[in-house]
């Protein structure tokens, strides 16, 4: 078992993921922090779309969604601004069956909506979670205030179209023979049983083909054989046989069948959880996107409540191109942080101490 603890920062559907595997496996990852997540772009896609307007991702500096249009504001300080509906066009076609936006099965969730300017909304679901808040708050970290009811009532409502919207696509797919899997009401039991018959085989056909796969690469990382690859696009498997006994990658896919522990409840548009904030960092940057989450994770490790922290950055040779890595340096979580707009494959880092933990 390995010594690392490790705080990870993700999606919705990342944080799922890495819910299944702590659920399937032994994992390092010891806290999670998921973010509120309306949809993400393809990255390919995007870069085409800006080609068609005489633009490439190198010249965007900044990248912000607000009231119905993106806005790009380029590196010679110059504005685009681009509807919503165009935008849409390049969403990543898993975002369109996805039911969550506030992370439902992390320790805690961060995002703005339901928050006022230089604030950020945390969602506290577990024991571990409130706690680290409460001494986050001691040492003065982070300052916090109850969310107004208007506030709440905002954040419910936007949690909950997203919900309906989506819903309504995932029942069009069923009804087509494109299986939704992570949403059917299963029993635990019978999970079980599907899972002690099922395979890579079985991920490829009713989650990778059928355009459910998040790009998480959860599947990557628990392969035991190390069969499975993501390099840019969806996951492949080397043509080696996998052994009978082995359904890991089925298992941890956060688009196969969820335990019920874990599973979305679709009446309550923003999940479980004990105490709803409104919080304010302390040590950080005022202005910063994403700045309560650069704290939290200085606080963890500040206090040694974690070895590492899994965040996801954007790489310097590579315009918005997001990647994932392992730090405990401060000044590397502030350069990650921030929304990245596309998706990586966030647990190819846990590789590397994959072997002494699973
Ligand atoms: S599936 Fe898409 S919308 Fe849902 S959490 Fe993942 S990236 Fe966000
Ligand atoms: S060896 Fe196991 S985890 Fe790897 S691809 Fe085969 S079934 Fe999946
Ligand atoms: S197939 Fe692999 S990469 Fe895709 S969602 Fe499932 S676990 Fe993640």
């Amino acid at each position: 078992m390995s010594e690392e603890k490790i705080a990870m920062v993700g999606t919705p559907c990342q944080i799922m993921a890495a819910s299944k595997m702590q659920h399937y496996t032994q994992t390092p990852i010891f806290f999670k922090i998921g973010l509120f997540c309306m949809e993400n772009f393809s990255y390919s896609y995007f870069s085409k779309m800006l080609e068609t307007m005489d633009l490439t991702m190198d010249e965007v500096e900044k990248f912000r969604i607000e009231k119905g249009f993106a806005f790009l504001t380029l590196k010679n300080g110059k504005q685009v601004k681009i509807s919503l509906s165009k935008a849409k066009t390049v969403v990543r076609k898993n975002c369109h069956i996805c039911v969550e936006l506030t992370s439902e099965t992390s320790d805690i969730s961060i995002g703005s909506i339901g928050s006022e300017n230089g604030w950020s909304t945390v969602i506290i679901r577990t024991e571990r979670g409130e706690k680290i808040i409460e001494e986050a708050i001691k040492q003065k970290f982070i300052k916090a205030k109850e969310l107004t009811p208007s506030q709440l009532k905002l954040l419910e409502r936007i949690a909950s179209n997203k919900i309906q919207e989506n819903y309504e696509t995932i029942e069009e797919r069923e009804s087509k023979a494109r299986p939704v899997l992570y949403v059917r009401d299963k029993t635990d039991e019978s999970i079980m049983d599907e899972i002690n018959v099922s395979n890579f085989d079985d991920l490829r056909a009713n989650v990778i083909n059928v355009g459910s796969c998040v790009l998480c690469g959860a599947c990557e990382c628990v392969c035991p054989e190390e069969l499975i690859l993501i390099k840019n696009t969806k996951p492949r498997k080397k043509r080696k046989k996998c052994p009978d006994d082995c359904h890991m990658c089925f298992a941890v896919c956060p688009r196969t069948f969820v335990p019920i522990d874990l599973r979305n409840d679709l009446t309550k548009a923003i999940g479980n959880y004990r105490k709803i904030l409104s919080v304010k960092s302390l040590k950080h940057n005022e202005g910063q996107d994403g700045v309560v989450v650069t704290t939290m994770l200085d606080y963890l490790l500040a206090n040694n409540i974690i070895t590492k922290t899994l965040v996801v950055d954007k790489k310097e040779d590579l315009a918005w191109k997001p990647y994932a890595k392992l730090t405990k340096d401060v000044d590397e979580i502030v350069k990650a942080s921030g929304t990245k707009y596309s998706v990586c494959p966030i647990f190819k880092p846990l590789k590397q101490i994959k072997k002494d933990v699973i």
